[in-house]
């Protein structure tokens, strides 16, 4: 988690003068008390050790047999709560481990303020508890240092954040969390009405149409941390209840919100990551998808496709000649059979029709093609694989090129890859054909394909963007539509009848004919940024108290049945008297 300083200081009160892990060789000699956790005892006869906890750290505690704390230390157990005091000294041999490690506390008293139960697991950074149970004892989990150092992070981040919005005029509100349905693409989590049976509230995919209302209001520059909420199936590593800094600037061009949160980025990872971050370059996101095959490209590696189809149609390959094909050259590597049938198999997978190799070793080529076309009139620049992708499908691309960076174990070229994708598209087609918002129906079309709404909506692009950090998406946002009837032209193009418009988004419409100033602006994913901070493998890592893969909460057995009673009334208020 590189070299970051928290406070993790502990402020003095009756129970203790220092915090377990502020302590160091300059203030041996004096007189200290610390209260905490018990880590472990070590009874080594004539001595007894005891190493205790808290947020700040560990401090190691020393009685000599024969004195009233001895006994009292050898008889505790591990995650006891106890209180000590005595005067600091210098360690004989020092733990270099520890930042407290040249100093230990020798006890002249000792009281218990608390047993525990034995935990069920280690509460270690290396710990030897399953994630099922170290969830359903997350308040143990989360007593493990390397757990607080990673909330610790994630504080961290969002204070950042904060100073830097408030720093550049952004005004924190709340929003609420009863609300109507936000389309951001998920299924909403629904709330019945007491009071008004049959009606439901909607939980905010994101704030999205209260920060553009704000903005209309006049407030200029808006920011939140956001609580939302998206009932999604549970598919790889996402939660249902996420966290967002949500941010929305008025009067102000694409270029100024990108060099607004440009800053923001880099002020944060220097701050909490100690790195000063490159510049972000831009691609648009139709280069993006013809170099890397996706749009949100890991460009810590430099493999990079090149399109080669006028060249390739002119070979006599059969599979070459009607679709695109795309070359790929990896100097100094090569595969095993294995792994390149893996490759075709995903390649295959995601709509591919062909993926052909060459490998060049010395003097000796071999390729899949050789009964195709002279080897030997390929230029290649040297040792090492060369892959020929023909698919018209692109995100074909991005999937072989993820499976190659994983299966050869390539390393990076550098820590960190940050970068804007811009230019996406506006409309995409939906699972029927159907014509759907790319990310949101309130995203403002490229200028200059504004006339082509109606006669070719597939060919508009949008003034949307998004951030991209080692291959994760960690913010997108957009210029929004300000002028009513741009607004009521993507909502018909979608689909909406003027009066469907108006019931569903009727107050955005009205709102937008008072005088809405031009306006945009983004979310950050927290969660996700912090967790590639923090080098944690998992968004549950970063989050404090998170969900499985399936939804559940197995500390608060999270979702759970009601009783009776609140089922009979939730039918009322469903409107519906009996089941
Ligand atoms: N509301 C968008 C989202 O949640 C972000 C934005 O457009 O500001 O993805």
């Amino acid at each position: 988690m590189g070299g970051v300083a928290y406070f993790c200081g502990v402020e003095p009160t009756s129970y203790r003068t220092h915090g377990c892990g502020n302590l160091r060789l300059s203030q041996v000699g004096q007189t200290i008390r610390v209260a905490g956790w018990v880590r472990r005892v070590r009874d080594l006869g004539r001595f007894v050790f005891v190493d205790v906890r808290d947020r700040s750290g560990i401090l190691q505690l020393v009685a000599l047999e024969g004195t009233q704390p001895y006994e009292i230390l050898r008889s505790l157990g591990r995650e006891w709560v106890i209180q000590a005091e005595g005067i600091l000294q210098q360690r004989e041999s020092p733990n270099p481990e520890l930042p407290t490690g040249e100093v230990e506390l020798r006890v002249e008293k000792v009281q218990v303020l608390n047993t525990s139960n034995t935990p069920p697991f280690l509460i270690e950074d290396e710990t030897d508890g399953q994630e099922e149970l170290r969830l359903r004892y997350r308040y143990l989990d989360l007593r493990r240092p390397i757990q607080q150092r990673r909330l610790e992070l994630r504080a961290e981040v969002i204070r950042t954040c904060r100073e830097y919005l408030r720093r550049r005029g952004f005004l924190e509100v709340e929003t609420p969390m009863l609300i109507r349905s936000t389309p951001e693409g998920a299924r909403d989590f629904l709330v019945p009405s007491r009071l008004k049976p049959g009606s439901f509230y909607a939980l905010p995919q994101s704030p999205q149409l209260l920060k553009q209302l704000l903005m209309i209001a006049g407030y200029d520059r808006y920011f939140q941390v956001a609580r939302c909420f998206r009932d999604e199936d549970y598919r790889g590593d996402r939660q249902a209840e996420f966290t967002q800094l949500d941010c929305e600037m008025s009067f102000v061009t694409q270029a100024e919100i990108l060099e607004t949160f440009e800053g923001l980025v880099r002020e944060v990872h220097r701050k909490v990551a100690d790195t000063d971050l490159e510049d972000f370059p831009r691609l648009t996101y139709t280069e993006a998808m013809q170099r890397y095959g996706s749009d949100k490209p890991d460009l810590r590696y430099s493999l990079e496709w090149t399109e080669v189809t006028s060249w390739a149609q002119t070979q006599p390959v059969p599979f070459w000649q009607s679709r695109r094909t795309f070359w790929l050259w990896l100097p100094e590597k090569k595969a095993s059979r294995k792994q390149q049938e893996a490759w075709q198999t995903i390649a295959k997978e995601n709509g591919a029709s062909s993926l052909a190799f060459i490998h060049q070793e010395g003097a000796h080529r071999t390729s899949s093609l050789a009964k195709f076309i002279a080897l030997d009139e390929i230029q290649l620049p040297g040792d090492g694989m060369g892959l020929w992708l023909t698919t018209d499908k692109l995100s074909a691309l991005g999937a072989v090129r993820q499976a190659i960076i994983h299966d050869l174990n390539l390393t990076p070229d550098k820590p960190w890859s940050v970068l804007w994708i811009v230019d996406f598209p506006l409309f995409e087609e939906g699972e029927n054909g159907e014509l759907v918002a790319a990310h949101h129906p309130f995203v403002h079309p490229h200028p200059e394909d504004i006339d082509r709404i109606e006669t070719d909506p597939l060919s508009v692009r949008a003034l949307a963007y998004d951030l991209v950090i080692n291959g994760n998406e960690i913010m997108s946002g957009s210029l929004r539509c300000h002028i009513p009837e741009l607004q009521m032209r993507i909502f018909r193009r979608l689909g909406l009848s003027e009066a469907e418009a108006r019931e569903k988004f009727g107050f955005l419409l009205d709102a937008l004919g008072y005088g809405a100033p031009p306006h945009g602006g983004c979310a950050f994913g927290i969660d996700r940024w912090v967790m590639l901070l923090a080098g944690a493998r998992s968004l549950r890592e970063v989050i404090p108290f998170p969900k499985t893969a399936s939804g559940a909460d197995l500390m608060l057995g999270a979702p759970a049945p009601i009783d009776p009673q609140q089922h009979a009334e939730l039918l009322r208020w469903l409107g519906q008297e009996s089941i």
